[in-house]
């Protein structure tokens, strides 16, 4: 699979991809022959789902399974419905999820899957046939010791059960381990819906003890408004900052004198959309983020902070909720203009790094209090961000070098001493 430049001119997510394991690489002077192995998924496959409409008609979707790199342990990642997956953007939000899991210091590997349709268009029945048709397309290569699906945009618990349920009448008995992100009375986790959220609010505090940045009155804005954007808004909300700009698919809403996130909820909740909520003027996905704020916090797609738009960003803290919100080049602008990033690999690893509780918890038949997933996640995202800090001081480089450094340079490591097999 070659990467492409998009037709706006902008590069692919899996050129973004590649071109940040050519970073890592030069920085760790990476033998060459590795950096080949990085750059590839182990495997992919495509398949063709097709599914009865609630009209009778028949309808063939696209959907995918990427399995980037296993040597670290079992393939790990979420699974998107979207009409813009492609082959290629689900491979290289795989490869983020190998590195992701490396900086988090889990043992798992990167994979990550997709169907191509839109949800938004398809009824509930449609949806569930849909994901058990998928899932017996990819389930020769899916296993709780092999690969491991989770949530992703505009998949969720009700979903994951759905997985669960088909890949247990297969097999014959129930075996939650499947997947992750699963309702919390089919053995989901407390904390696992909110987890990739509370986990950026932990990178949030770090930044800001480091920054001398006072989270009380902090100006933020936060794009999309799903499981990550709406967690993250209400959970900085709580901790006493000014929400002044928020967006979710069809637009975004700016009031500087702050927004309560929980309301626009509901008003989203009536309506559909954040727009059009009281006292906020309508701006674009666009304005928003070139809105001046002390906290950004990108939390819907890949290339949104790109060359064309990066030296318009005007925040002191970019807090990566996304996968891939940035490009390389915006990346290089951004720390020129002296932003902290806070990088996706890290900023959004609390969504996995509860998925492996999950996991542990299912294999062992435990069930942890919320307590007891708040506290252990809390220390791993607080390590990883000093192990990534640390070595952004000792590297002399941004965070996210840093943070790229340290997941291929773990992924490299384990290569070299696994060998290669013949
Ligand atoms: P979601 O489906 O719950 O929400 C997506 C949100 O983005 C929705 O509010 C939608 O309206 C909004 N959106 C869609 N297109 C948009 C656009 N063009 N501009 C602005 N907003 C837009 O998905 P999610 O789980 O919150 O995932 C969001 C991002 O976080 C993705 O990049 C995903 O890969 C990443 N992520 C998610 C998790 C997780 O645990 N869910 C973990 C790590 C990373």
């Amino acid at each position: 699979m070659e990467a492409s430049t998009l037709s706006n001119g902008n590069i692919s997510p899996l050129e973004v991809a590649i071109q940040q394991v050519d970073i890592a690489a030069e920085m760790l002077n990476l033998e060459s022959g590795i950096c080949e192995i990085l750059k590839k998924p182990k495997r992919s496959l495509i398949v063709a789902i097709p599914i009865r409409r609630d009209n009778g008609e028949i309808n063939v979707f696209t959907g995918v399974r990427v399995q980037h790199s296993d040597v670290r342990g079992p393939y790990k990642g979420g699974i998107r419905y979207h009409p813009d997956v492609t082959l290629e953007e689900i491979t290289a939000l795989a490869m983020w999820m190998t590195w992701k899991c490396a900086v988090a210091e889990i043992p798992y590997g990167g994979a990550k899957g997709g169907v191509r349709c839109n949800p938004k268009e398809l009824s509930i029945g449609e949806l569930e046939r849909l994901t058990r048709r998928y899932t017996t397309m990819i389930l020769n290569i899916i296993g709780p010791y092999q690969d491991v699906p989770a949530p992703d945009v505009y998949t969720d618990a009700q979903t994951m059960a759905w997985i669960m349920d088909t890949y247990s009448q297969f097999k014959g008995y129930m075996v939650p381990e499947i997947v992750t992100g699963k309702p919390l009375h089919l053995e989901g986790s407390e904390g696992r819906e909110a987890a990739t959220a509370r986990g950026l609010t932990y990178c949030i505090d770090e930044a800001a003890k480091h920054l001398g940045m006072q989270l009380k009155g902090a100006t933020v804005v936060v794009q999309g408004f799903g499981k990550v954007g709406w967690n993250a808004a209400r959970f900085v909300h709580n901790q006493g900052c000014k929400i002044i700009a928020l967006s979710d698919s069809k637009g975004g809403i700016y009031n500087p004198k702050g927004i309560n996130p929980v309301k626009v909820n509901e008003h989203k909740k009536r309506t559909n959309s954040v727009m059009n909520y009281k006292g906020c003027k309508n701006i674009t996905n666009e304005e928003l983020l070139e809105t001046e704020c002390e906290i950004l916090i990108p939390a819907a797609f890949e290339n949104q902070i790109t060359k064309e738009n990066a030296g318009n960003i005007n925040t002191c803290l970019l807090a990566e909720g996304a996968n891939g919100p940035t490009t390389p080049e915006a990346s290089r602008i951004l720390t020129e203009k002296g932003i902290f990033m806070i990088p996706d690999i890290l900023a959004n690893s609390g969504g996995v790094t509860v998925s492996y509780f999950e996991w542990v918890q299912n294999l062992h038949r435990e069930h942890w209090t919320k307590e007891e997933v708040h506290r252990k996640l809390k220390y791993k995202m607080v390590k990883a961000f000093k192990d990534v800090f640390n070595a952004m001081k000792e590297h002399e480089t941004d965070m996210r070098t840093a943070a790229l450094m340290l997941g291929v340079g773990r992924v490299a490591k384990a290569i070299r001493s696994l060998g290669l097999w013949p």
